[in-house]
């Protein structure tokens, strides 16, 4: 039996829906699909909801929006993945990464010393789908010496009197912290709609709303809806009504818009994402718990405690004392039997791109520790029980070696 890693879940719904777009609306690019999957997903966070093309360029989208560019710094975890470094960079930003906390997620005492007067935003991550501290990120930023030294250089800026938290919430559609979705535990969260992901349209990301008083978030829907299309204040779909063809280029932005043909699929998978498909999800999660809370050498992956739940996006193991060569190695005799396992993330430090930036993995120690023993194994609608089953049993015999000795 051969498992892949990950498939994007292509049902019956998927395809009723994408149909429909095909043949009824016959409209592709942005149109009703995508206002419809932006309600869908408001019935989540209650929040306005702008569909864009990917979390990557939501999360720029945003970032230009608050006006930050060169001379700016963005703070993010040197433990994600690298578009969290490269929505920053590519406005001209400068990257400053922090060490990450036993649970994978941005530590606040290493934000606090990361902060300068050029800070502009903070980027944490919801890794795997567990939802960060953002209590706790929001109380650093709120401290009165951050909010000193915080230095606008525009309205936006200074309605907000300090940086902004954009949270990276890619993986954690669905995930609550205290009670609250995911989508409203910042100032503006991004959650990323790319097959790989919980809930997918091929490429895609959706962008929360939730800025303090005094912005109108309602507002601010309306600026980056059209910021999203080349601030072009109408969409085809909108100017194709007869007699409203006039339309207005309001300021310089992106081409990010979301096609309805993408849309379509998400919608059909949004529909039913918390009364199935993220049940489907825990369900997968609390067999592998099971599985390997006995195991002598499994540290589960963070799931849920007193304040979260995870979105259950990926199941992130980890193998207590092995080494990353000893890591390497289960993977490869997981691999011979069939299983597609991953590893998130190899840290950015000790990517081609980052090294040649400066960054320096000795200086991300936890993050390290983390990835170093790290396998992700597979978590998806469809995967059916015999096939969870195998997983287990495959990933109990290669971790057969003891522990290397430190
Ligand atoms: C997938 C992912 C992104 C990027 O999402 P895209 O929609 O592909 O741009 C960003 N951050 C994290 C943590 C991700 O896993």
């Amino acid at each position: 039996m051969h498992i892949p890693f990950c498939l994007p879940l292509i049902d019956q719904d998927v395809i009723t829906e994408v149909n429909d777009c095909l043949t009824n609306t016959g409209w592709l690019t942005t149109g009703p699909k995508v206002r419809e999957l932006e309600a869908e997903i408001s019935k989540l966070t209650g929040t306005p909801v702008l569909c864009v093309n990917s979390w990557t360029s939501g999360a720029m989208l945003v970032l230009r929006w608050l006006g930050v560019g060169p001379g700016d710094e963005v703070v993010i975890p040197a433990y994600t993945y690298s578009a969290t470094a490269l929505c920053a960079l590519n406005i001209g930003a400068k990257v400053v990464m922090v060490d990450v906390g036993p649970d994978f997620n941005m530590d606040a005492e290493k934000l606090r010393s990361a902060i300068t007067p050029h800070t502009k935003a903070i980027i944490p991550v919801d890794i795997g789908g567990w939802p960060c501290d953002y209590d706790t990120l929001l109380q650093v930023l709120d401290l009165p010496e951050v909010r000193r030294i915080f230095r606008p250089n525009n309205a936006r800026q200074e309605q907000l009197g300090r940086p902004l938290l954009l949270a990276d919430a890619a993986h954690s559609i669905g995930a609550t912290y205290k009670g609250r979705p995911s989508g409203t535990l910042a100032d503006v969260t991004v959650f990323s709609l790319h097959s790989v992901k919980n809930v997918t349209t091929g490429e895609g990301g959706a962008i929360c709303l939730t800025l303090p008083y005094p912005f109108d978030n309602a507002e601010v829907y309306q600026f980056l809806k059209a910021f999203a299309l080349n601030g072009q204040t109408k969409s085809a779909f909108e100017k194709n009504q007869p007699g409203a063809w006039r339309y207005d280029i309001i300021d310089q932005g992106l081409k990010v818009n979301m096609p309805d043909v993408c849309a379509a699929i998400g919608l059909a998978q949004m529909r039913k994402y918390t009364s199935e498909l993220l049940p489907g999800r825990r369900h997968i999660f609390e067999q592998y718990n099971a599985a390997f809370a006995q195991h002598s050498r499994a540290i589960l992956p963070p799931y849920q405690d007193e304040t979260r739940t995870s979105s259950c996006h990926l199941y992130m193991l980890r193998i207590a004392g092995a080494s990353e060569a000893e890591r390497d190695a289960i993977i490869q005799r997981i691999a011979e039997q069939g299983v597609g396992v991953n590893v998130h993330y190899i840290p950015m430090p000790m990517l081609t791109l980052f090294k040649r930036l400066g960054y320096c993995i000795e200086d991300y120690p936890q993050t390290y520790r983390l990835y170093a023993n790290e396998i992700t194994l597979p978590v998806y609608n469809g995967l059916t029980e015999d096939q969870v089953s195998r997983v287990e049993y495959v990933c109990r015999n290669s971790i057969t070696d003891p522990p290397s000795k430190e």
